[in-house]
C-alpha cells in the first residue's frame, strides 16, 4: 500500500492515547485506507504524518507540524476555498481523495467537532465540473470474465453476437467462461455502454477507444487488457456476482437478460453500477439534514463495501446501452495513437493538431463529447453513414441556418451533467435556471429546423422537445437570478407559495412597523433624539440621551448602559422582532424546501431531458462537420454498399475500394502554408502499394491522410479531397515509425515486432494496413528480410489492402511479383543542389534515396557530405547487387518451391534453399515477438554454418 495512504503508523500504534481529533482523523484513514484523507480543520483541509509528507511533496505546499499532548506529528493543509485545483493534482498524481468534513458547527455539540467523509472522489467517477474536461467523457470501467453462463437471447445486437461467440465456441469446443465483458460509466453524463467478446485483445481494443480513468476488475479478469495509465481500483468480488447483478440491473433498466447479451456483461454492469452508487452515495450538498446522513457512515467497513448502507441510487442512470464491437471501424491503441486522433505526436506549435481537434467546430460540451463518441467510433454501416452525411451536405449549403443553429447552441448549457447534478440533488437554483435558459433556445432552435429536408434533420426536430413544462415551473418557482446558497433564502419567486408569500409578508409588516416605531415613540414620549437600532446581540433596542432619560416610559425595559445613553426594549418590540426572525428563518426553511420539491419533480424529467440532450449534441456535432466541411473545403465521400447505393465493394464482396483524388492530410494541411494534394486508387487488384522515396518526402503523411480521410469519411464527415469512394473499412492498423516502449521495458524492435504480430493475427480483407518502414530496428539484412515475409504474407494470407512505406529499393521490385501490389514513390527534385520536396506521389519507384542531400540541407557539415558522397560511390554498385539478387530469389522460390540449387543472399553468399523454404514457412502470425526473434537467430546460424 502507498505509504500515504491507510492510518498513519505512529498514530496506530497508540490509538486509544490519541487526542480525540486525532482518533478521528486515524479511523477515518482506516475506513477510506485507499484514499487520502482530507482532514477538515476550520478553512483547511488537513493531512497528518505520511500523508501530509506525501501531499506537500505532491501538492509543493509547506510540511508544518502540529504537537499536543500525545506527541508532534507532521502536517500539511490546503485551503478549502480552493480544494478543487489540490485535489485535481492529488487524482492526476493516481490518488482516490476522500474529503472528511466537519458536519456540525464546533461547540454544537460537547467534545471534539463530528466529522464525516462527504465525497470519495476518484478519476473515473467525477462530477465536479471544475474536475472534468467538458468536451470530453470521463469513464469509469469494469471488467469481467463469464462463468459458462454463455451468450444469451435478446437484446440490441445480442443475436448477433449470439451466433458469432456460441458458434465459435461449439466448433472449436472452447468454453464459454472465456467470455470477457467489459462495462463503461460516464457518472456525470450518465452514459452507461457494456459489451463482451471472447478475445481479451478485443476488449482491450474497446478499453482503448473509450480511454477509461479508473477501472474496477473482476475475480478472474485479468488487469492485462488496461492501458498503464489506468487506475485500478480493488472493489468487492461479490458485487460481479451475477444474481446481484440481476437484481441491482433489474431495477434500474428492467431485465438485464433482455438488455445484455452475456452473464460476464451483467456482472460486469451490475459491480460498476454497485461502484458508483458507492463512491456518490456519500456525496451530500453539506446543507440541512447532514448529520443525520452521515450516521449511517459509521456503520461503512471499508472502503469497497458493496453492502454499504450509505449506498444512494443514482436515478438519472436511465439506459444501459449494450454494444457489439464489430458495428464499429476497430481502431486499436496503436492507430488512435498514430493517426492522432485525439493526441498529437509532436508539437507542431497547434495545441489542437489532432484529427479531433481539426473537426471540431461544436459549439457547447454536449456537441463536443458526442463528436469524440463519433470519432472514436467510425460506422460500418453504410446507410448510418449516408444517413449522417445527408444532414452533413444539408448544413453545408445552408449558410444561414447553419450559422443561426451554432449561434443558438452557444447558449446551450451541459444538460447532461445538470440533469445528473438535479437528479443527485446536487444543483442549485442557478442550476436550474441554466437548465430553464437552455430549454428557452429549443423553441428558436427548432423554427430554424422547420424547413429541413433530410429524413436525420427532420427527426431531431421531432426530438427537440422544448420541455415547455419544465421551463414554466422554473420560470414560475425560481427568481431571474438567484444566488449560489440554497439554504439562505432569496431564490424562490413571488406568488408562487402562498404559505411562503404570507411569512415573508409578516416578516416585512414586522420590519415596517418597527420602522415606523422610532416616530411613534418620539411622539409618545417627547424625546426628540429617541432612536430605533439594531445589532446582532441584543436585536432591536430604543436609546435614549442620558438627558432625556427621565422621560423614559415606565414599560421600557433596560439592556445596556453607556457613556451617555442607555438602551431598552419593549415587551412589544421583543415580541415583533421574535415574529420577524421565526417569519424569516421559517421563509427560509420553506424556500429550501420548495426548492427541493422543484428540484425532484424536475428530476422526474431525466428521460426526456436527456433525451433532449442526445437531440441537442447530435445537432451540434452535424452542424460543427459542415462548418469545417464549408470552411475547408471538404467533399461528400461516396460509401459503397448502401442501400440502392452504387454498387462493387459491397457488403459479402471480398476486399476494399479506396478511390481518393487531390486528397489532403486534414492535420498537416492547416499547420503548412501550402499542401499539396495526392490520388490514392486501391482495389481488390491493385490493394498493396509499396510507396518509397527519401525521408521527409512525404510518405508517412500520405499513408495517414488516406486512412484519415477513411476515417472521417466512416464518421458521416465530409473529407479533404477533391472527390473520394470508398468501401467501409473495418478495421485499421497501423504500424508507423519507429517509438520504444521504454517503461514497458521493450525495445523499438519488439514493440515494432508486437504490433506486427497483432496486424498479422488480426487484420482481413475488410482491413486497411498502415506499414511505415517496417524492420528497421533490427540490421539491414534481417529487416529486409522480415520486411519481405511481412508484405507477402499480408499479401497472400491476410488480403488486407496496404500501404507499405520504405526506403528499401529492394523492396519495390516485390511489387513486380506480387500480383495485387504496384509501386507509387516521392520523387524529389534538386535545385542548385539543394534537395527540394515535392510531395507529389507518381507511379513507380523512386530512383534514389537523397539520404546525402537530406544530411546537407539538415547542415551536417561540408566534410562529413563529401565522404559519405564518397562512400556511397564505392558502395552503390554493391547495394545495387544485393538489392537485386534479393528480388530474384523470391522469383527463384517462387518457381521452384522445394528446389535444392543455392540462391544468392543480400551478403553475396548462398543460402540453402531449405533455410530460405524454412523462412518463408515460418508462420509470423501465430509467434511472439520473442520467438520469432529466436527463430530468426537460428535461421542466422544455419546460414553461418
Ligand atoms: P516521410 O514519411 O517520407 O519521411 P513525412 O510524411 O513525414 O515524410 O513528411 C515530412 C514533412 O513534409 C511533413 O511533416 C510535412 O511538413 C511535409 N509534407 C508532407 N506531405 C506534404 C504535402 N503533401 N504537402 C505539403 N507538405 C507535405
Amino acid at each position: 500500500m502507498d505509504p500515504a495512504l491507510g492510518p498513519p503508523e505512529e498514530m496506530a500504534e497508540k490509538r486509544d492515547e490519541l487526542t480525540p481529533m486525532m482518533r478521528q482523523y486515524h479511523d477515518l484513514c482506516a475506513r477510506y485506507d485507499d484514499a487520502l484523507v482530507l482532514f477538515q480543520v476550520g478553512d483547511f483541509y488537513e493531512t497528518f504524518c505520511g500523508g501530509a509528507e506525501w501531499t506537500a511533496r505532491l501538492l509543493e505546499i509547506a510540511l508544518t507540524s502540529r504537537e499536543d499532548s500525545t506527541g508532534e506529528y507532521p502536517m500539511s493543509g490546503i485551503p478549502i476555498d480552493n480544494a478543487e485545483s489540490y485535489i485535481e493534482t492529488l487524482l492526476e498524481a493516481g490518488y482516490r481523495v476522500a474529503v472528511a468534513d466537519q458536519v456540525e458547527e464546533p461547540g454544537e455539540s460537547p467534545g471534539v467537532v463530528e466529522r464525516a467523509v462527504t465525497r470519495v472522489i476518484t478519476p473515473g467517477t467525477l462530477t465536479e465540473d471544475e474536475l472534468l474536461a467538458s468536451d470530453d467523457n470521463n469513464f469509469v470501467a469494469a471488467v469481467a470474465r463469464g462463468d459458462g453462463g454463455g451468450a444469451r437471447s435478446g437484446g440490441e445486437g445480442a443475436q448477433d453476437r449470439e451466433n458469432a461467440t456460441t458458434s465459435a465456441n461449439a466448433a472449436d469446443g472452447e468454453d464459454v467462461a472465456e467470455t470477457l465483458a467489459l462495462a463503461l460509466l460516464d457518472v456525470s453524463t450518465g452514459d452507461f455502454l457494456a459489451t463482451s467478446s471472447n478475445s481479451s485483445e478485443t476488449i482491450a481494443d474497446e478499453i482503448s477507444r473509450f480511454d477509461p480513468a479508473e477501472a474496477v476488475v473482476g475475480p478472474f479478469a485479468s488487469e492485462d487488457v488496461l492501458p498503464d495509465d489506468c487506475m485500478v481500483t480493488p472493489f468487492d468480488p461479490d458485487a460481479f456476482e451475477l444474481a446481484r447483478g440481476t437484481d441491482l440491473l433489474s431495477s434500474y433498466f428492467g431485465d438485464p437478460d433482455a438488455l445484455l447479451a452475456a452473464d460476464a456483461e451483467i456482472r460486469a454492469c451490475g459491480a460498476l453500477l454497485a461502484y458508483a452508487e458507492y463512491v456518490r452515495g456519500g456525496e451530500h450538498e453539506g446543507e440541512r439534514g447532514e448529520t443525520e446522513r452521515e450516521t449511517a457512515d459509521d456503520d461503512r467497513e471499508g472502503f469497497a463495501a458493496v453492502d454499504d448502507p450509505q449506498r444512494t441510487r443514482l436515478e438519472y442512470l436511465t439506459h444501459l446501452t449494450r454494444y457489439d464491437p464489430r458495428e464499429y471501424l476497430l481502431l486499436d491503441a496503436v492507430a488512435l495513437r498514430s493517426l492522432e486522433l485525439f493526441e498529437p505526436r509532436a508539437v507542431r506549435g497547434h495545441e489542437d493538431a489532432t484529427l479531433a481537434g481539426v473537426v471540431d467546430e461544436t459549439a457547447s460540451a454536449l456537441g463536443g463529447r458526442k463528436l469524440r463518441d463519433w470519432l472514436r467510433r467510425p460506422l460500418l454501416d453504410p446507410d448510418r453513414i449516408e444517413s449522417r452525411l445527408d444532414a452533413v451536405e444539408e448544413l453545408t449549403g445552408d449558410v444561414q441556418t447553419r450559422e443561426s443553429v451554432h449561434d443558438l447552441l452557444r447558449d446551450v448549457y451541459d444538460l447532461e451533467r445538470l440533469i445528473g447534478r438535479i437528479s443527485r440533488e446536487r444543483a442549485n437554483a442557478r442550476d436550474l435556471r441554466s437548465l430553464r435558459d437552455t430549454l428557452a433556445v429549443i423553441p428558436t432552435l427548432r423554427e430554424h429546423l422547420d424547413d429541413c429536408e433530410c429524413e436525420r434533420l427532420e427527426r431531431l426536430f421531432d426530438q427537440l422537445d422544448p420541455l415547455s413544462d419544465v421551463r414554466t415551473l422554473v420560470d414560475d418557482a425560481i427568481v431571474d437570478d438567484p444566488p449560489i446558497e440554497i439554504t439562505e433564502g432569496g431564490i424562490i419567486a413571488k406568488d408562487y407559495d402562498g404559505r411562503l408569500d404570507d411569512l415573508r409578508s409578516s416578516a416585512r409588516d414586522g420590519k415596517q412597523w418597527i420602522d415606523d416605531l422610532q416616530e411613534r415613540e418620539r411622539e409618545r414620549t417627547g424625546i426628540d433624539s429617541l432612536k430605533v437600532d439594531y445589532n446582532s446581540v441584543h436585536g432591536y433596542y430604543l436609546e435614549v440621551t442620558n438627558p432625556n432619560l427621565e422621560s423614559v416610559p415606565e414599560n421600557y425595559e433596560r439592556r445596556q448602559t453607556l457613556k451617555n445613553a442607555e438602551r431598552f426594549v419593549t415587551p412589544e418590540l421583543k415580541d415583533r422582532e421574535d415574529r420577524i426572525v421565526s417569519a424569516e428563518e421559517r421563509a427560509d426553511e420553506r424556500e429550501y424546501d420548495i426548492f427541493c420539491a422543484v428540484r425532484r419533480e424536475i428530476a422526474t424529467e431525466v428521460e426526456r431531458v436527456q433525451r433532449l440532450a442526445e437531440a441537442v449534441a447530435t445537432l451540434d456535432a452535424l452542424v460543427s462537420l459542415s462548418t469545417v466541411a464549408a470552411q475547408y473545403d471538404y467533399c461528400r465521400p461516396e460509401i459503397d454498399g448502401c442501400t440502392g447505393g452504387m454498387d462493387g465493394g459491397g457488403e459479402g464482396e471480398p476486399g476494399l475500394e479506396i478511390e481518393i483524388e487531390g486528397g489532403r492530410h486534414p492535420v498537416v494541411e492547416r499547420t503548412q502554408e501550402s499542401f499539396v494534394p495526392n490520388d490514392v486508387h486501391l482495389s481488390r487488384d491493385q490493394r498493396l502499394a509499396v510507396i518509397t522515396g527519401p525521408n521527409m518526402s512525404g510518405k508517412s503523411t500520405y499513408m495517414r491522410q488516406i486512412a484519415q480521410i477513411v476515417l472521417l469519411a466512416q464518421v458521416g464527415s465530409f473529407v479533404p479531397a477533391n472527390s473520394a469512394r470508398l468501401t467501409p473499412v473495418e478495421q485499421i492498423f497501423t504500424r508507423v515509425g519507429a517509438s520504444d516502449d521504454i517503461a514497458g521495458g521493450r525495445s523499438t524492435f519488439m514493440v515494432e515486432m508486437d504490433e506486427l504480430a497483432t496486424i498479422l493475427r488480426e487484420a482481413d480483407d475488410r482491413s486497411l494496413v498502415l506499414l511505415d518502414e517496417v524492420g528497421r530496428g533490427t540490421s539491414t539484412a534481417d529487416g529486409l528480410a522480415l520486411a519481405r515475409a511481412i508484405t507477402e504474407h499480408v499479401h497472400d494470407v491476410v488480403g488486407a489492402t496496404t500501404l507499405f512505406a520504405t526506403h528499401h529499393h529492394a523492396l519495390t521490385e516485390l511489387a513486380d511479383d506480387l500480383e495485387a501490389a504496384f509501386t507509387l514513390h516521392f520523387e524529389v527534385g534538386q535545385d542548385d543542389g539543394d534537395v527540394v520536396f515535392r510531395h507529389e506521389v507518381a507511379p513507380g519507384a523512386a530512383t534514389g534515396s537523397y539520404g546525402v542531400e537530406v544530411a546537407t540541407a539538415a547542415g551536417v557539415p561540408g566534410d562529413v557530405v563529401d565522404r559519405a558522397r564518397e562512400l556511397a560511390a564505392e558502395t552503390d554498385g554493391d547495394e545495387l547487387e544485393a538489392e537485386g539478387t534479393l528480388g530474384d530469389e523470391r522469383a527463384v522460390d517462387r518457381r521452384v518451391p522445394d528446389g535444392s540449387t543455392a540462391t544468392a543472399t543480400a551478403d553475396g553468399g548462398d543460402v540453402p534453399v531449405d533455410v530460405a523454404a524454412e523462412l518463408r514457412s515460418l508462420d509470423l502470425a501465430h509467434l511472439t515477438p520473442v520467438e520469432a526473434l529466436t527463430e530468426l537467430d537460428r535461421l542466422k546460424r544455419l546460414l553461418e554454418e
